[in-house]
C-alpha cells in the first residue's frame, strides 16, 4: 500500500505519569518542539493521507494549540486505557469519507520516528502481508528473574524481537477483527490482535516486521527526553529526515 491511501491514528492520549510532567506526554517538547507536534508533521512529511489525533479530553486547546497549522483529519478523546485510544481513533480514520485501505497506529511518544520509516512499513502492508511494525532483534541476554531480582535461568534470544510503532494494519483486517469481537481485549501491541485472529482461525495472512532504526526510542522516563534530543541534535548534523520546525 501506499501512504495514500493510509490513515494514521497517533495514541496521545496518555498522562505520561512516568514523565513526572505537568502535562500529558505528547504535549511535553523535546528539542523545542511537542512530541505530537513532531509526529504529525513527520507523518505529513510521508504524505500520509489522512491523520487522526487521540489526545488527552482535559486539554484539548492545547492539543490545538500544539497542532497548529498542521491537517489533521480529527482530534478524537482518548481512553483509560491504550486500547481503547485506539479504538477511539480507529472508528473515527475508518469512518472517512475517503475510506482508508490501511491503518497504522503510532505511539505519540516515539516521538523519533521517520518519513522513511512511516512509507516503509506502510508500503509493506500488501499482497498476502496483513499487518507489518518496525522492529529490532533483541541484543541483549534475557535472563528470567524474579522481583528481587534472583536469577532462574537464562532466555536464548534466537528469533525475539522488540517491536515499536507504527503498527500499520490492512483495513479489511482491521474490520475482521472488529466484527469478530475480541479485538476489545487490551494490549499495548496493534499486531497481537491480528496474531489473536489469525490464530483462532478468523482471517489469513502474512504479519511482517520490518527491521526499525537504531534510535526508535520511547519517551518515557525524564531522562528520555535529554536523549531523544540528542538524538535529533545528531540526526541534524548528519542533515538525515526526521526535522520538524
Ligand atoms: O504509556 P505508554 O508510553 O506506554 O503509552 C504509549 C502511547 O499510548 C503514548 O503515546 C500514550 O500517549 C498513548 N496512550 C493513550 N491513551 C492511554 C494511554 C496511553 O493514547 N490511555
Amino acid at each position: 500500500m501506499t501512504v495514500r491511501d493510509a490513515a494514521l491514528v497517533v495514541v496521545a492520549a496518555g498522562d505520561g505519569e512516568r514523565l513526572g510532567a505537568d502535562r500529558p506526554k505528547a504535549l511535553v517538547e523535546v528539542a523545542g518542539v511537542s512530541m505530537i507536534r513532531r509526529v504529525v508533521a513527520t507523518a505529513l512529511q510521508a504524505g500520509i493521507a489522512s491523520i487522526v489525533v487521540v489526545h488527552h479530553p482535559a486539554h484539548h486547546d492545547d492539543f490545538e494549540a500544539a497542532l497548529a497549522g498542521l491537517t489533521v483529519a480529527a482530534l478524537v478523546p482518548g481512553g483509560v486505557t491504550r486500547s481503547a485510544s485506539v479504538r477511539a481513533g480507529l472508528a473515527a480514520a475508518l469512518a472517512a469519507a475517503r475510506r482508508p485501505a490501511v491503518v497504522g497506529v503510532h505511539d505519540a511518544a516515539r516521538c523519533l520516528v521517520t518519513s522513511a520509516l512511516f512509507a516503509e512499513v506502510f508500503a509493506a502492508v500488501a499482497g498476502e502481508v496483513i499487518a507489518a511494525a518496525p522492529g529490532l532483534p533483541v541484543s541483549d541476554t534475557l535472563k528470567v528473574a524474579d522481583e528481587s531480582g534472583a536469577v532462574a535461568g537464562t532466555q536464548d534470544r534466537g528469533g525475539l524481537w522488540a517491536v515499536h510503532t507504527p503498527q500499520v494494519i490492512a483495513a479489511t483486517t482491521w474490520q475482521a477483527i472488529l466484527a469478530w469481537g475480541e479485538g476489545g481485549e487490551e494490549a499495548t501491541d496493534d499486531l497481537a490482535l491480528v496474531e489473536r485472529a489469525r490464530d483462532a482461525g478468523v482471517l489469513a495472512g502474512t504479519i511482517r516486521l520490518v527491521r526499525s532504526e537504531d534510535a526508535a526510542l520511547k519517551v518515557t522516563w525524564p531522562h528520555d527526553v535529554e536523549v531523544a534530543a540528542a538524538v535529533l541534535h545528531h540526526r541534524e548534523r548528519r542533515g538525515s529526515d526526521g526535522e520538524v520546525a
